[in-house]
C-alpha cells in the first residue's frame, strides 16, 4: 500500500515536540514532507510560496502566538485545515480559537488524537473543495444558459400559472420594449397582449395546464402601445413532482409576415375581383391543352359556366386548328407572336356563333414553357356594327340624293359621290370649306338663321333652297338637315341629305300657271253660268208666272190648252237649266257640305206629299213603309232634298200603271249603321246592261234619237254625285216591265233624345204651317216687293192677290223711301236690281231702319245655283227663293213666316 503524501507546515518554537508530532504521522501511512516554522516572517512566506495540506500550530511561543498564526493564515484565505496542539492552554481558550476559525485543538498530552483530526480536518478540506468546484460548474452552466437564452434569436417568457411574467429574455425585451424588471410579476395577458386576442392567449394557457403544447398567432402591444404580430409556441412547465407551474413560450415577431400576408390576400383579391369583373375571356391552359384557369366572363361570353370547362381540354369550346394556331406561334416565336391577334369563330354552348380575338402569352416556369395565357375578345357585336356601318356607308355612298356632313365648325367632312355630281364639286374641292360655297344669294339671311335654330334645338329642318354650283348655274333642292348626336346626346356634326328638285320646281311653276289658268276659267265658267242662270231666270219667272195666271183666268178653253204646254215647256227648260247648273257645281268641287242630323221617314213624308198629288193625277198608288227608322241619316238636307225629288220625279215618270213605295229602313255594314231609303216603282224598268250607264253623265235607258222620253241624263248622275258627297251610295234593281227600285244607303247615327223631341216638335210646326196655307187668310199683310222687272213684279203682285197687300219699289232709294214710311213685316227683294245698289246691301240698309228688327228679308234671285242658298242666308237674309216660282212656293213660304211671326 502506498503510502499518502502529507505536506505539513508545523508552527513551533520547540523542536522536540514538533518532531514527536512528525513521529506520530509517519507512523500513520503517511510519506511526510514538513517545514517547521516560529516566526510570523517565517509563516507569511511558507503560505505565499508554498502549498500546505494541514498546519499544526502552538499556542503560545516565544515571539509568536497561535492567536496571531490563525490570524496570519486567514488572511491568506486558503481552504486548508489548521489544527492548534499545545499543552498549556485551557478548555476556553481552546473553544475561542475554535470559535475564530481553527478546525480543532489538541493537547500535547492526547497526541494521538492529531492522526484522527488531520485525516478528518483533510477529508473535509477536499469535500469543501469539491463542493466548491461542483458550485462553479453549476454556476459556469447557469451562466452559459443565460447567455444562451438571451442570445436566442426567438423571444422567450417564462409565465406562471396565474400568467405571472415570472422571466422574459432579452429578445422579448427588446421585442416588447419593457426591461426585464418591468416586466417580471406582471400579468402577462394585461402587459403584453392586444385586448382582442386575450381570449386566445388564456385559453391557449389553459392548454398549457392540461400539458397540451401549440403554437398560435396573436397581436401584442409594446411599451410604445405599437402592436406586433406574433406567433407564440408554447410548451407546459413542470415542477420535479410533475405539477404544472407555468408554461414557457418562444414568440417570433411576424409582423412582417402578417403584413405580407394581408397585402397578399388584398393583392388576390384584388386580382380575383378583376378577373371575375373582366368582360374578357382570360383562359390558363396547360401544356397538354387542359384549361387550368378561366374567367367567370366565359358565361357571358359562350355560354359555359367556369366550373364546366375547368379542367377540361380547351378544344371543348375552341376549334383544335385555331388553339395550335396560337400556341404553337406562342412557343415558336413570342417575341413576333405578341402583337399579333388571331380571330376566330367560336361555338357557343346555345349552338349559335360568336366571333373572339384571341391574344396570347406563354408562362414560363424556369425559363421553360409551361402553358399560355389566352385573351380572347368577343368582337361580335363589333364586327356586325362594323358590317351595319360598311353596309350604311355604301348605302350613304350610293344614295340618290346628295350627302354633305360638316363638323361643329361647319366645316366640310363627307360628301357623296352624289353630290359631286349635282353640284360639280369634287370632295378634295370642298373639304374643311363651309358649305356656304353653294349659297346663291337668292335665299334670304332669315331663311339661314330659322335654319340654325331649328337643327340646334335638336329638330331636322326641311326646306328648299336654291344654290349655286361650281359653274355659276343655279339649282334648287329640297335639304334635310338635322344634328348628329353622339352617346351623351352631344351634337358632334351636322347632316345634310340633299335632293335636287330643279326639274320639280319647274313642273310645279307650270302646274301652277296650269292651276292659275284653270282657275281663272272655273271661276269664268261660274260666272257666266251664275249670269245665264239669273238671265233665263228672270223671264222665266215672267213666263211662267204669267201663265200661272193666265190659267187661272182661262177655264177650259183651248187656249188654256195651249198655256199649259208653254207652262209645261217652261218647267222643263227650267229643270234643264236647273240640272246642268247643279251639275257644274258638283263638277268643279264648288259645293260645300252643311251635315246635319236627319229622319229620313219624316223629313221624305214631309217633302214628297206634293209628289202623292202628281202621282194620282196619273192613277198611281202613292205608299210609305217604314221598316225601321232607328238611325237618322248625317246629311245636307238641300241635296237630300234634290235627290229624293229626282227619284220621285223618275218613279212617276217611268210609271203607267201600279204605283210608287217610299221604303225607309237601315242596315249595318262592318258595324256602321246606315240609314236607308228606297224608291220602288212598278214601272217599265231598265235593261240590265243599261242599269249602270244610268249613273254616267247624259246617259239615258233610251239613246239616240229613238229614246222615248225626256229629260238630260244628268238627273241620277247629279243624285249620285251628291250621294257619294255624303259617303253614301246608290244603286239599283230593275227588270224591264216590272218595275225598279232605286236604293239610298247614307251614313247614320243614333239620335240623340233632345233632338228626336224637337225634330218631332219641328214637324208639327211644320204640318201646322202646311194646314195653315191651305186656309185663306182674314187679313193683308204688308209686303214689300223690291225688283227692277216689271213684268215680275206684276206676277208676285198676281200671285199674292187677293191676300196680301204689295208694295213694291223697282230702285234701292225708292225702296228705302217706302221703307221708312211703314214698317213692312215681310220684305221680298231681289239680287240684281240693274244700276245702283244691289239687293244684299239694299237689305242691311232697310234692316237698319228702327222697327224692321223683326221683318222677314226673302232673297228673290235667280242665282240659284246649289250653293247660293246658304250664300244669301249667311248675308243676313232670313229666307231664299229661287226664280222662277210658283205660286203655291210663294204663298206657303209667306204663310209660314206669317206663322212664325205670330
Ligand atoms: P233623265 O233626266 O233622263 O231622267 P236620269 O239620270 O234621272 O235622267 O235617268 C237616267 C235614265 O235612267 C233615264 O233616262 C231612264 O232611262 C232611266 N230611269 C231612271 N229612273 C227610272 C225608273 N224609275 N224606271 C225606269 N227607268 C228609269
Amino acid at each position: 500500500m502506498s503510502k499518502k503524501n502529507l505536506h505539513v507546515l508545523i508552527v513551533e518554537d520547540n523542536e522536540d515536540d514538533a518532531l514527536l508530532v512528525l513521529r506520530i504521522l509517519q507512523k500513520e501511512n503517511y510519506a511526510i514532507t514538513h517545514k517547521i516554522i516560529s516566526t510570523p516572517g517565517q509563516m507569511k512566506e511558507s503560505l505565499q510560496f508554498e502549498s500546505w495540506d494541514v498546519i499544526i500550530s502552538d499556542y503560545s511561543m516565544p515571539g509568536f502566538s497561535g492567536e496571531e498564526a490563525l490570524e496570519l493564515f486567514q488572511s491568506f484565505n486558503l481552504d486548508i485545515p489548521f489544527i492548534l496542539v499545545s499543552g498549556t492552554v485551557g478548555e476556553d481558550i481552546a473553544v475561542d480559537m475554535m470559535k475564530r476559525g481553527a478546525q480543532d485543538y489538541i493537547m500535547k498530552s492526547n497526541l494521538r488524537r492529531v492522526i484522527p483530526t488531520i485525516e478528518r480536518e483533510i477529508n473535509e478540506v477536499e469535500l469543501r473543495k469539491q463542493k466548491k468546484s461542483a458550485l462553479e460548474a453549476l454556476r459556469v452552466r447557469e451562466e452559459q444558459y443565460r447567455n444562451l437564452i438571451n442570445n436566442m434569436h426567438e423571444g422567450l417568457i417564462h409565465i406562471d400559472l396565474q400568467e405571472k411574467i415570472v422571466f422574459a429574455n432579452k429578445r422579448f425585451c427588446s421585442l416588447s420594449e419593457y426591461t426585464l424588471d418591468e416586466l417580471i410579476g406582471a400579468y402577462a395577458s394585461t402587459k403584453i397582449i392586444h385586448p382582442s386576442d386575450r381570449e386566445i392567449f388564456i385559453a391557449q394557457n389553459k392548454l398549457r395546464q392540461t400539458r397540451v403544447a401549440g403554437s398560435y398567432e396573436i397581436r401584442m402591444i409594446k411599451k410604445s402601445s405599437e402592436v406586433c404580430w406574433t406567433e407564440i409556441s408554447g410548451s407546459p412547465l413542470y415542477d420535479d413532482n410533475g405539477e404544472s407551474i407555468g408554461s414557457i413560450g418562444l414568440i417570433i415577431d411576424i409582423t412582417k409576415r402578417k403584413e405580407t400576408e394581408m397585402e397578399l390576400r388584398a393583392s388576390e383579391e384584388k386580382y380575383r375581383g378583376l378577373a371575375e369583373r373582366i368582360s374578357d375571356l382570360v383562359l390558363i391552359v396547360d401544356k397538354q391543352g387542359k384549361i387550368s384557369f378561366i374567367t367567370p366572363s366565359v358565361q357571358k361570353i359562350l355560354g359555359y359556366t367556369p366550373e364546366e370547362l375547368l379542367n377540361e381540354q380547351v378544344s371543348r369550346f375552341l376549334p383544335v386548328q385555331e388553339y395550335e394556331k396560337i400556341s404553337t406561334a406562342l412557343i415558336d416565336n413570342f417575341d413576333q407572336y405578341s402583337a399579333e391577334r388571331i380571330e376566330t369563330v367560336v361555338p357557343k354552348k346555345d349552338g349559335t356563333n360568336a366571333i373572339l380575338e384571341f391574344t396570347g402569352s406563354p408562362i414560363f416556369t424556369n425559363h421553360k414553357v409551361e402553358g399560355i395565357q389566352v385573351v380572347g375578345r368577343d368582337i361580335t357585336e363589333q364586327k356586325h356594327n362594323l358590317e351595319s356601318i360598311r353596309k350604311l356607308f355604301r348605302a350613304v355612298h350610293q344614295s340618290s340624293a346628295a350627302v354633305l356632313i360638316t363638323n361643329l365648325k361647319g366645316e366640310i367632312e363627307y360628301i357623296n359621290p352624289k353630290f359631286t355630281a349635282n353640284t360639280g364639286y369634287t370632295f378634295d374641292e370642298v373639304r374643311g370649306r363651309n358649305p356656304k360655297i353653294l349659297k346663291s344669294g337668292y335665299q334670304e339671311e332669315a331663311t339661314y338663321s330659322e335654319l340654325w335654330n331649328t337643327i340646334l334645338s335638336g329638330q331636322e329642318w326641311i326646306g328648299e333652297i336654291c344654290n349655286k354650283k361650281k359653274n355659276g348655274e343655279l339649282y334648287w333642292e329640297i335639304n334635310y338637315i338635322s344634328a348628329i348626336r353622339d352617346d351623351h346626346n352631344a351634337i358632334t356634326h351636322f347632316l345634310a341629305i340633299k335632293e335636287d328638285i330643279t326639274h320639280k320646281k319647274e313642273l310645279e311653276l307650270e302646274l301652277k300657271r296650269a292651276i292659275d289658268v284653270a282657275e281663272e276659267s272655273s271661276r269664268l265658267k261660274s260666272s257666266l253660268l251664275s249670269n245665264i242662270s239669273h238671265e233665263l231666270r228672270t223671264p222665266m219667272t215672267g213666263i211662267l208666272g204669267m201663265t200661272q195666271i193666265l190659267l187661272e183666268e182661262l177655264s177650259e178653253t183651248e187656249f188654256a190648252q195651249y198655256i199649259r204646254k208653254i207652262q209645261k215647256s217652261g218647267s222643263r227648260l227650267m229643270a234643264t237649266l236647273g240640272s246642268i247648273l247643279d251639275y257644274s257645281q258638283l263638277e268643279s268641287n264648288m259645293v260645300s257640305l252643311n251635315l246635319t242630323n236627319c229622319n229620313l221617314a219624316k223629313y221624305s213624308k214631309y217633302l214628297l206629299s206634293q209628289y202623292e198629288n202628281f202621282a194620282h193625277e196619273k192613277q198611281l198608288n202613292f205608299t210609305y213603309t217604314v221598316l225601321d227608322d232607328t238611325y237618322d241619316a248625317i246629311v245636307d238636307e238641300s241635296l237630300l232634298n234634290r235627290i229624293l225629288i229626282n227619284l220621285v220625279e223618275n218613279a212617276i215618270k217611268y210609271t203607267n200603271k201600279g204605283g210608287i213605295e217610299i221604303i225607309i229602313d237601315s242596315e249595318i255594314h262592318f258595324g256602321v249603321p246606315y240609314a236607308v231609303l228606297r224608291v220602288k216603282d212598278t214601272g217599265i224598268g231598265i235593261e240590265l246592261e243599261r242599269q249602270s250607264i244610268i249613273f254616267q253623265e247624259f246617259r239615258q235607258a233610251s239613246e239616240g234619237f229613238d229614246r222615248n222620253y225626256e229629260g238630260t241624263g244628268l238627273g241620277l248622275t247629279i243624285a249620285k254625285k251628291m250621294i257619294e258627297l255624303m259617303h253614301g251610295s246608290i244603286s239599283v234593281i230593275s227588270t224591264i216591265g216590272v218595275g225598279s227600285e232605286f236604293t239610298i244607303s247614307l251614313p247614320a247615327t243614333l239620335p240623340p233624345e233632345q233632338t228626336e223631341v224637337a225634330s218631332e216638335e219641328t214637324n208639327q210646326g211644320t204640318t201646322e204651317l202646311q194646314a195653315k196655307t191651305q186656309i185663306p187668310l182674314d187679313f193683308k199683310t204688308d209686303v214689300l216687293l223690291v225688283e227692277d222687272n216689271l213684268i215680275n213684279i206684276d206676277v208676285i203682285v198676281q200671285f199674292l192677290f187677293p191676300y196680301w197687300k204689295v208694295d213694291f219699289a223697282t230702285s234701292g232709294a225708292t225702296a228705302i223711301k217706302l221703307a221708312q214710311k211703314k214698317t213692312y213685316p215681310i220684305v221680298l227683294m231681289d239680287i240684281n236690281l240693274g244700276s245702283g245698289k244691289d239687293g244684299i246691301s239694299l237689305m242691311q240698309d232697310i234692316k237698319a231702319i228702327p222697327g224692321y228688327e223683326k221683318s222677314f228679308f226673302i232673297a228673290v234671285t235667280g242665282y240659284a245655283m246649289i250653293t247660293d242658298r246658304d250664300y244669301y242666308l249667311s248675308q243676313g237674309f232670313d229666307e231664299y227663293l229661287a226664280k222662277p216660282f210658283t205660286k203655291e212656293e210663294l204663298t206657303t213660304l209667306l204663310t209660314g213666316i206669317l206663322v212664325q211671326q205670330r
